[in-house]
């Protein structure tokens, strides 16, 4: 059956929630809500519920009764609810205005509806506050003592309904707590110390919190609202209506429970009256049960009022959570922070590129059904942020934040859901939606379509993590030979595979554009030399290497650094395999034999096999193929021979936040974790680990075929180490990320300090290392030129930043300001060069 509702105050505190629920009812029933209030949002609410909403006072006796009139049940909640709590917030023209619209409001209504018509009326629990002694249990029965304004009128009100003869049922409401969108209501009690402690503030408890109270959820309030009116067999009866009874220092507990933070003061004065609480019983009889508790109110509030956790990513990936698989398929969910009112279905096709803008005000949520997505975004805010680029797959919800630039390229064939909060306009681009901001052409579309690496270089999984993005940046190594020679630009991007915990870059550069001519020649640093003396000495005491008898290849060999000393101590069986023509050629030269070429399937035909030992120094962070290349040197080893790795110490990058050894001739960045998951895919084992002192901090393994040897202890201890510094962790790197980022503000502000102070700044050493740092920090002009010992880098640029290199005669002023940014050689440098002067500084110092 149809029926007529009416709900007076529906804008208020427990008409709110009323309404919520009347929504899932309001399409069978005609429900009418009447507030002297206008809330915008609220009002557009309840319209789009099929609600009517009328402006109106129920003191309007002529309004009142041409809706109530015919009316199946009037919730009757308006009322003021501004009431002093105490005797000396009272004065009786506020007394007199809450007791007019109390009793002749009520009496208007009761006047409109019709005997067939059923009114529910939420009185008070305060209608006992007169009680003299401690009181508990109060059952519906007990004769009202009320003594203020609000608790005379609820009283006269009672006795209004009573007399009345029409079918009233009053419910004695506790204070009513609990989180609304219509107001905090921190009037109340429990609101008000979720206030206090969302703010991490200070609740005071009178005489020790005492006091008891009787507390009721709000939903719960709203809830038997409803099932009043749908009971059939209730009528003209008086129900206390109170879940917890409660001492205020209890409350105030529990919201210590939540946020430790807030702080209780007890005074110790007396209390008047120390409460005393309501019997449920009645209501409980019916049926009806209550669903919220205390704990939980308070926690809920505490949470939507305190400062969040909010993501600061500008772009944030996600999957669904509360997955729900069974043999029908997968259910994930997305909760999202604000509302939607509109969601575009976009199909893209492969290849194609869409986007290219930004919004002014709100995020971009798009959630994608199938297919997957380079994105491309920029913080326009902030002149001098990367260009950042992520991978988005089918099932995860992508979030941009506002004044963010962004671009999809769409790498397979892709449906997104574009989830919208305002409007969306495609001719009136700019006014609160989107801006063009074109910063992804199809040249570049190619470039990271042809570059990008979807999967784990180590164990295949797609789920690749952001640690930190230095930007797009030119090839480190590559310096130009003129100005305003052209170069391409690749994102330096480091990602974290969650699975096997190998961190490796987001693209993958043509290895021959690196390898194939590579100006770096291992055996020029004498510290190099002599760290391959030694390696070698120890390995043939330790392998039992027989000379003229033992077979030694050592991959990527550069120019022969580490075979030079087998040959010198007699060993005529040995191989470089090194990709570098000009490098290879040297070797030879040298009578070290060399195959040039990679080490891949479509090689191993020109290459001896059965290999002793197998060397691989410093090429396992520079192969992109990894998993080939570890076949080849397995094909080359012989049964019982030996694979010696040496690698940078992806441990060392993070602690000592070298991110300058980020640059894309390093694919991967290894910690003896991550390499004991990748060989494991292997007939593998890696019986032996140690830490070197290599290119700022290396890593050593030992390697076997099968999977019977025992590992030495050293492998377990450097594990335990790995795990207790965070390697599984993705907050780890992220750490990192955050604190590679915050370097760089401060290098910036630093240097721009340093160059208001000198009139010339001239850089020292132009590696590898440089051109990330350079690049990534966006410093070009307060450089004026760099110097160099390596002749072969003279007279050329670095690219990105575009500093001229130049030999050490150019640097004439002994006033000038030398930053050192070959950092590793600071105190060489700063001996071997006294001559320029002594105004030396370490471009380390500068990120503090
Ligand atoms: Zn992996």
């Amino acid at each position: 059956m149809k029926k007529n509702i009416v709900i007076t105050g529906g804008l208020g505190y427990i008409g709110t929630e009323l309404c919520k629920l009347y929504s899932g009812v309001s399409w069978n029933n005609k429900i009418t809500v009447i507030d002297n209030r206008f809330v915008s949002e609220r009002v557009n609410q309840i319209r789009n519920w099929n609600m009517e909403f009328i402006q109106g006072d129920i003191l309007d006796k002529e309004l009142i009764n041409k809706y109530c009139k015919e009316a199946d049940v009037v919730h009757h909640l308006a009322g003021i609810t501004d009431v002093p709590r105490t005797k000396s917030e009272s004065n009786n023209e506020r007394d007199n205005k809450i007791k007019i619209v109390a009793e002749e409001g009520t009496q208007n209504i009761l006047d409109a509806i019709s005997n067939k018509c059923k009114i529910i009326f939420p009185s008070t629990h305060v209608v006992y506050e007169g009680l003299e002694e401690i009181k508990n249990e109060i059952s519906e029965n007990e004769e009202t003592k009320p003594i203020l304004s609000y608790s005379s009128s609820k009283a006269l009100n009672e006795k209004q309904l009573k007399n009345s003869g029409k079918n009233y049922i009053i419910l004695r409401l506790g204070s009513v707590y609990g989180y609304s969108t219509d107001t905090a209501r921190i009037d109340i009690m429990p609101n008000l110390f979720s206030k206090i402690t969302s703010q991490d503030g200070t609740i005071k408890l009178f005489a020790g919190g005492r006091q008891i109270k009787s507390l009721v959820p709000l939903i719960d309030v709203a809830r038997c609202f409803k099932e009043m009116e749908e009971s059939k067999n209730i009528s003209s009866e008086i129900f206390n209506l109170t879940k917890d009874n409660i001492t205020v220092k209890d409350v105030a507990d529990i919201c210590k429970k939540h946020n430790p933070k807030v702080i209780l003061k007890e005074t110790n004065d007396e209390v008047p009256n120390l409460g005393f609480s309501l019997s449920n019983k009645k209501i409980l009889g019916t049926g009806f049960k209550f669903l919220y508790n205390l704990d939980q109110s308070i926690q809920e509030m505490i949470l939507k009022w305190s400062k969040q956790n909010l993501i600061k990513d500008l772009e944030h990936v996600r999957d669904g959570d509360n997955e729900y698989i069974d043999s029908r398929g997968k259910i994930s969910n997305h909760e999202l922070t604000e509302p939607i009112n509109l969601i575009g279905l976009i199909d893209s096709k492969k290849g194609t590129i869409r986007a290219n803008h930004y919004h002014p005000q709100q995020e971009q949520k798009c959630l994608f059904t199938k297919g997957q997505i380079i994105e491309i975004f920029q913080d326009i805010l902030n002149p001098n942020a990367p260009k950042v680029t992520q991978v988005v797959n089918e099932g995860q919800l992508s979030i941009i934040k506002p004044n963010v630039a962004h671009t999809m390229v769409f790498t397979k064939d892709t449906t997104f859901l574009n989830l919208v909060r305002g409007e969306r306009e495609h001719d009136n681009y700019g006014i609160t939606h989107t801006i063009k901001h074109v910063f992804v052409d199809e040249k570049e579309r190619d470039l990271l379509i042809s570059n990008y690496k979807f999967e784990c270089r180590s164990c295949d999984s797609i789920n690749l993590k952001r640690v930190v993005s230095l930007g797009y940046q030119p090839l480190a190594n590559n310096l130009l030979n003129k100005k305003e020679e052209k170069c391409d630009l690749y994102p330096l991007e480091m990602n974290y595979c969650p699975e096997c915990h190998n961190c490796q870059l987001s693209v993958a550069v043509d290895p021959k554009k690196m390898f194939s001519n590579y100006l770096y020649t291992s055996s020029t640093s004498s510290s190099f030399r002599n760290h391959f003396i030694e390696a070698t000495k120890n390995y043939i005491k330790e392998l039992k290497l027989k000379p003229k008898k033992s077979y030694i290849i050592d991959i990527g060999s550069n120019d022969g650094v580490a075979l030079k000393p087998f040959k010198d101590l007699g060993f005529n069986k040995i191989l470089g395999v090194e990709p570098a023509k000009n490098l290879a050629k040297l070797a030879n030269k040298n009578k070290i034999k060399t195959f040039n070429g990679f080490l891949e399937n479509k090689n191993l035909k020109n290459i001896k096999k059965n290999a002793d030992l197998i060397l691989a120094s410093n090429v396992f962070a520079h192969s992109d193929k990894l998993k080939e290349m570890t076949g080849c040197m397995l094909k080359l080893l012989s049964k019982k021979g030996t694979i010696i790795i040496e690698v940078q110490y992806l441990l060392n990058t993070l602690k000592d936040l070298t991110f300058d050894n980020i640059y894309h001739e390093h694919y991967n960045y290894w910690s003896l974790t991550s390499l004991i998951n990748f060989f494991k895919q292997f007939d593998t084992t890696i019986f032996k680990a140690e830490k070197i002192n290599t290119h700022g901090g290396s890593i050593r393994i030992y390697i076997k075929k099968g999977k019977k040897i025992k590992p030495e202890s050293n492998v377990r201890i450097l594990l335990k180490e790995e795990e207790n510094f965070g390697i599984k962790k993705f907050k780890t790197y992220q750490e990192f990320g955050e604190k590679i980022n915050e370097l760089k503000g401060n290098v910036i502000k630093n240097l721009n300090k340093l160059k208001e102070k000198n009139k010339k700044i001239i850089g020292f050493g132009a590696p590898a290392k440089a051109t990330t740092a350079l690049n990534f920090f966006g410093i070009s002009n307060q450089i004026d030129f760099i110097i160099e010992d390596n002749k072969l880098k003279h007279n050329k640029f670095i690219p990105g930043v575009k500093i001229p290199i130049k030999d050490k005669r150019n640097a004439k002023d002994k006033n000038s300001l030398i930053l050192v940014l070959a950092w590793n050689f600071y105190k060489d440098i700063k001996k071997n060069n006294s001559n320029l002067g002594k105004n030396f500084i370490n471009i380390k110092d500068l990120e503090n």
